[in-house]
């Protein structure tokens, strides 16, 4: 049985009637460009193979029905559609009802509908499950009520969704690229205009893999850790006068750290505008063809995410130096931080002896075994039957 085949069957036996059509949206990892959406500035997310699915169907009389395959035992949440207002739904539910309110707040006239949701994007793990759930609801709404929206727009709506209803205040990276990215592609993203790129990104071509290993200490993206980043970046913008510290050139950097104060706002500075510059330099070695000579500035990102961000941690910061130390040509966390996961390049040959590596040195100091596997760049939201 296919995927879209399952969740059919499970809407069919869940509401006693056929769905209209199933879609999936994928989770991601991102290669580079870490907390620089909030900041304007560039990033270069894959999809992943695994991917949240919606079974859907329209209902006329304005209540929602949400079910989801992750959360059995709380069978179906009911919710009518003139009631949703920000934060007043709590738990999973809230993540595909803001969908559906994010759609109303900005005009569409949309209904309600039956949903029956599957995933097997590890949730809390930095990939970005919650992103994936929000634009498979949000592509089943747009075929079934004929939007019209475009990739781009949905993610808008997405990100606008879960800051506004759910009360995360992420920035734009997770829900665009759920939404944009192609299958074996890269997608290079510049958030302040939203301009995307698909940028080759065949591993396999070039005799490597990328290794995602979860290191499975949950993040808490709600919690005060990365809106007080957030609001550290906006200050230090603040202060030196422009909109966005995308807007500070890195050949401008000292100049800029020297005119803020000394601490805290510097190392964030510091952080955001060497991390969009090495976006940009892993897209000129990948517009040459260069995919091996990417990894060093990976590893380079995880150390100003540790040292300058103060977002990495004890697990992530073992997993990739373990990770290098067995070959690894680069390796950094992904994702927003505070555990969650780490991705390592590497030639196909060394992959499984860096796996084992990791799991040893976790192993040697009693932590939870992390889980591993190779991400394939796969495609974009979808609709599947
Ligand atoms: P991440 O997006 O990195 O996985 P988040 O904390 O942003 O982590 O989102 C995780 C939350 O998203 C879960 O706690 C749950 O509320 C919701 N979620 C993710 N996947 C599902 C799913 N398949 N069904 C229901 N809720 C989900
Ligand atoms: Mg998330």
């Amino acid at each position: 049985m296919t995927q879209a085949e399952a969740v059919r069957k499970g809407f069919n036996a869940l509401y006693g009637a056929d769905p209209e059509g199933v879609w999936q949206a994928p989770g991601r990892v991102n290669v580079i460009g870490e907390h620089t959406d909030y900041n304007d500035g560039f990033m270069l997310p894959i999809a992943l193979p695994h991917a949240a699915r919606v079974a859907a169907a329209r209902r006329e009389d304005g209540v929602l029905r949400l079910y989801s395959g992750q959360y059995p035992d709380a069978g179906v949440t009911e919710l009518r559609l003139d009631d949703l207002a920000p934060r007043t739904v709590d738990g999973w539910a809230a993540y595909p009802a803001a969908v559906v309110w994010a759609l109303r707040e900005a005009g569409h006239r949309v209904g309600a509908a039956d949903l029956y949701l599957d995933s097997d994007v590890p949730t809390g793990a930095g990939l970005s499950s919650s992103a994936a759930l929000e634009c498979a609801v949000a592509t089943a709404y747009n075929d079934l009520y004929e939007l019209g929206l475009t990739p781009p727009q949905l993610a808008r709506l997405c990100q606008r969704a879960e800051n506004e209803f759910v009360g995360v205040p992420c920035g734009i990276l997770d829900q665009l690229a759920s939404a944009c990215c192609a299958e074996g592609h890269a997608l290079f993203v510049d958030a302040r205009s939203l301009d995307t790129r698909q940028v080759p990104f065949d591993l396999a071509a070039h005799g490597l893999v990328l290794l995602v290993i979860d290191t499975q200490v949950k993040h808490a993206h709600a919690d005060g850790a990365y809106a007080e980043r957030r609001r550290g970046c906006e200050r230090a913008a603040e202060l030196l006068g422009v909109r966005a510290l995308r807007d500070v050139p890195e050949a401008g950097l000292d100049e800029a750290l020297a005119r803020l104060p000394e601490g805290g706002l510097r190392s964030l500075t510091r952080h955001i505008v060497t991390e969009d510059a090495r976006v940009e330099r892993v897209m000129a070695l990948l517009d040459a063809g260069d995919l091996r000579g990417i990894g060093p500035i990976l590893t380079e990102g995880h150390a100003s995410m540790r040292d300058d961000f103060a977002i990495s941690c004890a697990e992530t910061d073992l997993a990739v130096d373990t990770a290098v130390a067995a070959g690894a040509l680069g390796a950094r966390m992904t994702g927003g931080g505070f555990g969650g996961s780490i991705i390592a390049l590497a030639d196909t040959a060394d992959a499984d002896g860096i796996t084992a590596a990791v799991t040893a040195a976790f192993a040697a100091r009693g932590w939870t075994e992390p889980r591993a596997f190779t991400a394939v760049p796969g495609p974009g939201a979808r609709r599947l039957a």
